[in-house]
């Protein structure tokens, strides 16, 4: 069978090797003659799949024992809420930066909760760029600092974080995360969604540390409180057991390759292959992020025209390249890359760029 060369968003490619094993195990888990979906949320084999994927997570990021790592459902969209629903208590103020729709919208629901301030943006040049950390400004009022680690949309991401002693980071994750090595100790909450590096939709993870889990929040919806969820590790409702399996097993794997570390090398050469054609394409292909600023996950790019462009899709469709097109509000192409893309998968497609220059641009020149 003819494996696509999967460049989605999200959800994802994941690899191979995580598919075969689920459906070797699909009938009949660790010889119970169950699947892992008819398995109660209660029993010694879920115990162990919900266990092997906390631990391997604590493990590849190397989470300090003062987090606790939770698995939510609602997506990281819910997290927009949690977070200043547990976090920003009513005298204090949420700090946002600004760097593509996904910030905009976890800034709109937090100003459903609380007070919140902009404290730095690229909005005004499209997002093209991360904003210079110096810019960040935070009052003394600040509650937490939000930032989104990587720009999905955009394709930009942070390559230095902003740090602060007093003030919690909060960062979403969600295209990012596992794809780099990151200092968790730096952050108050990570979040993630696991569906474009860690898994299947269905399952968010968020990393948080112990002490800000407040303890005084009873008039929280029971289901929208840290708490509930650390008190219970997980497991107060119903967990997505599937999604939690899968997430399990892409840890697994992450780990065979010889950890994040390992990814981390992997994917700088699969940005570099294409960043490499685009720069290389005299113009041809243009870059939507500042090279400063270009996402390792998410490498987003122009034609020269619409026509063109429309051109470029369908053919690479032809191909076998499945999700090339760009994000509906900013058009173009976007080709995400995460964990699970193989490099010879950018690899070809880079190659289908060049092809494809070749013969336009010379059109384009008659
Ligand atoms: C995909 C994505 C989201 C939305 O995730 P859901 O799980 O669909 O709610 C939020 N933030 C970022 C950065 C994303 O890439």
């Amino acid at each position: 069978m003819k494996r696509a060369y999967n460049f989605n968003a999200g959800p994802a490619a994941l690899p191979l090797a995580v598919l075969e094993k689920a459906n070797a195990e699909w009938l009949n888990i660790f010889g119970s003659g169950m699947s892992v979906m008819e398995l109660s949320h209660r029993s010694k084999e879920y115990e162990q799949i919900h266990a092997k994927a906390q631990n391997l997570l604590r493990e590849l990021m190397n989470i300090p024992e003062h987090y606790e790592v939770l698995f939510l459902q609602g997506g990281a969209s819910l997290q927009f809420s949690m977070v200043p629903m547990n976090l920003l208590p009513k005298d204090q103020v949420a700090y946002y930066v600004l760097t593509g729709a996904w910030s905009d919208k976890a800034l709109k629901e937090a100003k459903k909760v609380g007070k919140t301030k902009v404290a730095a943006s690229s909005k005004e040049d499209n997002y093209t760029y991360i904003p210079p950390i110096e810019e960040i400004q935070l009052g003394e009022d600040a509650a937490y600092l939000h930032i989104t680690s990587n720009n999905t949309i955009y394709g930009t991401q942070w390559k230095v974080f902003p740090t602060s002693s007093t003030v919690p980071i909060v960062a979403d994750m969600s295209s990012d995360i596992l794809s780099k090595k990151i200092d968790v100790s730096s952050f108050g909450l990570i979040y993630a969604g696991a569906q474009k590096n860690l898994g299947p939709s269905g399952v968010t993870v968020v990393i948080i540390r112990k002490d800000l889990i407040n303890n005084s929040l009873s008039e929280l919806p029971t289901m929208l409180n840290y708490e509930t969820h650390a008190k219970n590790n997980s497991l107060y409702n119903t967990p997505p057991t599937m999604a939690i399996y899968l997430l399990s097993l892409v840890l697994e794997w992450v780990k065979e390759q010889g950890g994040v570390e390992a990814i981390e090398k992997i994917n700088e050469q699969k940005a570099k292959v294409l960043y490499k054609m685009i720069d290389e394409s005299e113009g041809f292909y243009k870059g939507h992020a500042l090279p400063d600023s270009r996402s390792h996950m998410n490498v987003t790019f122009t034609l020269p025209n619409e026509e063109l462009t429309k051109k470029f899709l369908s053919q690479a469709k032809e191909e076998g390249f499945v999700g090339l097109s760009g994000h509906r509000s900013i058009g173009g192409c976007r080709a995400s890359i995460y964990n699970a893309v193989p490099l010879e998968h950018c690899e070809r497609l880079a190659e289908f760029m060049e092809t494809f220059r070749i013969k336009n641009n010379l059109l384009l020149k008659k």
